[in-house]
């Protein structure tokens, strides 16, 4: 059992290696820019996935927590609101330089609870930072319009804080998600309340003591922990007007349905099944390095990892290469030097991935590479899954039909691009897709024809940089995809739109009788 602290001054400093932890500290709420110790009588405990030791234990914050959060965004917002947006900016510049200055903590804090090895780790870091550096450019973004209308009048648009907002995140990228969110909320004058997800809150947890550190004043960002209860509480507080929302389908399916029939703005991103088809045409040393990358890399546990292969005609001759490729990555604990990729989040997880594996077995599919069984020396209790192929799969075997997220890709064959975009369009996930070729028409033809939110011509994983947005389509998305995160539309997500019109006349009007038609 990890002790229960008094109210620590700044967020817990975690070691840089798997070593078990003698006196885990429990983790807090971040509230009014306290860290604030729980008085749950609920905790998760927190295992580091290389070993298995307990790192902390996460608070189911109670109601008195949450309602506390909330009051005390409630009661930031109408001063950071008036805060001038140079002042904000401000505040955003220092922020962006203490991540930078902390980055290997945060990363640290990744690698030790979340299991992804710390290079990959340092990157989930970085592609947060660079939504937090695109927020500093708000003085240009947020600029409204202006035209004059008629003579003497004229017609402004602005953009205005929602209020309070709160972000829901999933475990896999524990700094990026929250920095998709508490930037673009944030700059654009609303107090956000965050809800980590309760396997890897760390991170947040360092970024919340940075934020007080750059100058958010008491109560713009605050951060309260727990699973589904947490959550119903977001999703039914009349106080909080918008919910980000980043994870699995069966809960983004809900939280959007449920938040969505309380008045809130919902932005949802959600499950995913990427393909990677490969042509004859590719270059193809470029597109094995870049498939066993990104199947393999952060043991699958991205939402944009290459899942699925479609070799087109004679290419599913390369897979035994491909096999090789995959068989030299290094799986490992995620501090070691060298390694690849680290285990998956949890023993569940990788049961599950388990069973996906036997079932495809089962089900007829050749296991050409199976990391099932695979244990680092020096990590014996871990939840270790090293690279696996499965090959020969069809639609309708279970491992195609689901998302694994785990280091496992599992590889179909077809005869013609035709088909291959054929066989990626009947999938009900559309998030991001890639092909490999030297061929212009070709890439053209399937940039026109595929539907999905991302596409890679010979770009393994197509995640749009902060100046675009990461625009999910079909099962991918909740709601069509109306609202996606950071870029324009994250701006739209988080501001109310006000149209003034006004007329100035310097003189009175020469007649004493009302018009009652609308002008014409
Ligand atoms: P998850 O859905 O299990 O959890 C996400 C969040 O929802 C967590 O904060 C969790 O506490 C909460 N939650 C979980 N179950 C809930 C329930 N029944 N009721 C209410 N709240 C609940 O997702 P995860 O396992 O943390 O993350 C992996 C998933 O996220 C994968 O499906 C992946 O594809 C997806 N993902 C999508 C994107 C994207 O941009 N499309 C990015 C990252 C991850």
């Amino acid at each position: 059992q990890a002790a229960t602290t008094s109210a620590a001054s700044t967020a817990t400093e975690y070691p840089t290696s798997h070593e078990r932890i003698s006196s885990p500290v429990d983790t807090t709420n971040f509230i009014d820019n306290e860290f604030v110790t729980s008085k749950a009588t609920t905790w998760i405990d927190l295992h580091d996935p290389a070993t298995n030791n307990l790192v902390t234990r996460v608070p189911q914050s109670t109601d008195e927590e949450l309602k506390a959060a909330v009051a005390s965004a409630e009661k930031a917002f109408p001063a950071w609101r008036a805060t001038s947006i140079m002042t904000r900016q401000q505040i955003m510049f220092k922020f962006v330089g203490l991540i930078r200055q902390h980055w290997d903590r945060l990363a640290a804090s990744i690698t030790l609870e979340q299991g992804k090895t710390f290079p990959d780790a340092k990157g989930d870091v970085l592609r947060g930072l660079q939504v937090a550096e695109t927020a500093c450019g708000i003085t240009s973004q947020i600029t409204g319009d202006v035209l004059e209308v008629a003579k003497d009048m004229e017609t402004r648009s602005y953009r205005e804080p929602l209020g309070v907002v709160a972000a829901i995140c999933p475990f896999n990228f524990p700094a990026m998600i929250p920095l998709w969110c508490i930037p673009v909320a944030t700059i654009t004058g609303n107090c956000i309340v965050v809800k980590p997800s309760e396997r890897d809150p760390g991170a947040a947890m360092i970024l919340a003591e940075l934020a007080r550190e750059a100058g958010f004043p008491p109560g713009v960002i605050n951060i309260i922990h727990g699973s589904a209860k947490t959550v119903d509480f977001i999703l039914d507080e009349p106080a909080i007007k918008a919910i980000s929302f980043v994870g699995g389908n069966r809960a983004g399916e809900y939280i959007y349905t449920r938040g969505s029939a309380n008045g809130k703005r919902v932005q949802a991103n959600l499950g995913a099944k990427n393909h990677a088809t490969v042509m004859p045409d590719c270059n193809k040393n470029h597109a094995l390095n870049a498939i066993s990358g990104a199947a393999f890399g952060a043991a699958g546990q991205r939402c944009m990892a290459l899942s699925t292969l479609v070799m087109v005609g004679e290419t599913k001759d390369w897979l035994p290469e491909l096999a090789e490729r995959a068989k030299q990555l290094q799986v490992n604990g995620g501090f070691e030097e060298g390694a690849d990729l680290g285990p998956v989040i949890s023993p569940e997880s990788k049961k599950r991935i388990e069973d996906l594996i036997a079932s495809a077995e089962k089900e007829g599919a050749t296991i050409l590479l199976d990391g099932r069984g695979y244990k680092p020396a020096k990590y014996p209790n871990g939840n270790w899954i090293a690279p696996t192929i499965i090959t020969n799969v069809t639609p309708e075997m279970t491992c195609y039909k689901q998302e694994i997220f785990g280091p496992v890709l599992v590889c179909l064959n077809v005869e013609t691009l035709d088909d291959a975009i054929n066989l990626i369009n009947k999938n009900e996930y559309g998030n991001g897709e890639a092909i490999f070729t030297t061929s212009g028409p070709t890439a053209s033809r399937f940039q026109k024809d595929i539907e999905a939110g991302q596409l890679g011509i010979n770009v393994p994983i197509p995640v749009p940089l902060p100046m675009f947005s990461f625009t999910g389509n079909k099962k991918s998305v909740a709601g069509g995809g109306a609202s996606t995160f950071y870029g324009k539309p994250g701006l739209q997500f988080y501001t109310q739109q006000k149209t003034v019109t006004s007329l100035w006349r310097s003189e009175d009007a020469t007649h004493s009788r009302a018009s009652v038609v609308m002008p014409t």
